[in-house]
C-alpha cells in the first residue's frame, strides 16, 4: 500500500518558490513524489536543481502576481506541459513596514495585491481547471501568525493575512463538497528575505526568541512537511483549517 502522503503523479504549482518558504516547500512536494511548476517573477535555478535531483519533472513559469493578469497563462502553461494540475500552494508574499501613522496607500496595495488578490483569483483559476478534471484538489494557503495576531508596524501585512485565513475559511465551505481542500499553514518566525529585517535588528530577535518555545527561529524546511501533509490524501477529511507551524509561538 503507497503512503498517504505520497503525491507520486500529482502535479503542484508553487508560487514564489526561488527562495525562502516557497523553495522549501517545493522541494518538499518533489520528495513526496510531485511535479513542480514555479510561478514567479524570478527563476528558480536552485529549486529546480533541487527538484531534478528528487527525480521529479519541473516547469518555470514567469508570473508577476502583484497583478492577476498572468494567471490564466500560469494555469494554461501548467495543463499545456502536465495535462492536470492537482495542488496549488499560494506562497508568495511581501511585506512592508510602517507605523500606522505614516503608512502609504502604496504600501497598502502592493501588499494586498499579491498577498490576497492575486491568491484568490489563482485559487479561483486553479479550482476551474480541478473541477474540470473531476478528480478534486489540494490548495495550501500561507497564512501568517498575523492571521491570528495584530503585529506591529505591518498593517497591509496584517490586513492582507487576516484576510486569507478568511478566504480559506470561505473556499473551503464552497468547495469540500466538490472534493477541493483549501487549507492553510501559519508559519512562525521563519528566517527568509521575509524576516531578513528582524533578524538584524538585535532587540527585535532578542524578544522573538526569547517568546519562541522551540527556541529558535524556523528554517524553511519546518514547513515542508505541513504542505505536503495538506496536499495528500492523508488530509482528505481537513478543510478550511489555519494550522500554525510555528514553534510554538501561538500555544505561549
Ligand atoms: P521571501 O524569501 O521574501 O519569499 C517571498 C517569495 O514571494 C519570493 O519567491 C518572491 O519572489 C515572491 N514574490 C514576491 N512578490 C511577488 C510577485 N509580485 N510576483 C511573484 N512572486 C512574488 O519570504 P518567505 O518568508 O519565504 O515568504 C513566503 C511566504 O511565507 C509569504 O507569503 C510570507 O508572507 C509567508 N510567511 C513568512 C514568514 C517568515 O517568518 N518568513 C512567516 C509567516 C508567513 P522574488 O524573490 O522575486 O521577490
Amino acid at each position: 500500500m503507497t503512503s498517504a502522503f505520497d503525491l507520486t503523479g500529482k502535479v503542484a504549482i508553487v508560487t514564489g518558490a526561488n527562495t525562502g518558504i516557497g523553495q522549501a516547500i517545493a522541494v518538499a512536494l518533489a520528495e513526496a513524489g510531485a511535479d513542480i511548476v514555479a510561478a514567479g517573477r524570478t527563476a528558480s535555478i536552485e529549486t529546480e536543481a533541487q527538484v531534478r535531483k528528487a527525480g521529479r519533472q519541473f516547469l518555470s513559469v514567469a508570473a508577476d502576481l502583484a497583478g492577476t493578469g498572468v494567471i490564466p497563462d500560469v494555469i494554461g502553461q501548467t495543463v499545456k506541459h502536465f495535462g492536470h494540475l492537482d495542488i496549488l500552494v499560494n506562497n508568495a508574499g511581501i511585506i512592508r513596514r510602517a507605523e500606522a501613522l505614516d503608512f502609504t496607500e502604496a504600501d497598502w496595495d502592493a501588499v494586498m495585491d499579491v498577498n490576497l488578490k492575486s491568491v484568490f483569483f489563482l485559487s479561483q483559476a486553479a479550482a476551474r481547471q480541478m473541477l474540470s478534471q473531476g478528480r478534486g484538489g489540494k490548495i495550501v494557503n500561507i497564512a501568517s501568525l498575523l492571521s491570528f495576531q495584530g503585529g506591529i508596524r505591518v498593517a497591509s501585512y496584517t490586513a492582507a493575512k487576516s484576510g486569507l485565513a478568511g478566504i480559506t475559511r470561505l473556499l473551503a465551505n464552497e468547495w469540500a463538497g466538490k472534493g477541493i481542500n483549501v487549507n492553510a499553514i501559519a508559519p512562525g518566525y521563519i528566517a527568509t528575505n521575509n524576516t531578513d529585517a528582524l533578524q538584524k535588528d538585535e532587540m527585535r530577535n532578542r524578544q522573538i526568541l526569547e517568546r519562541i518555545p522551540a527556541g529558535r527561529w524556523g528554517r524553511p524546511e519546518d514547513i515542508g512537511g505541513g504542505a505536503v501533509f495538506l496536499a495528500s490524501r492523508a488530509a482528505d477529511y481537513l478543510h478550511g483549517a489555519i494550522i500554525p507551524i510555528d514553534g510554538g509561538w501561538l500555544a505561549r
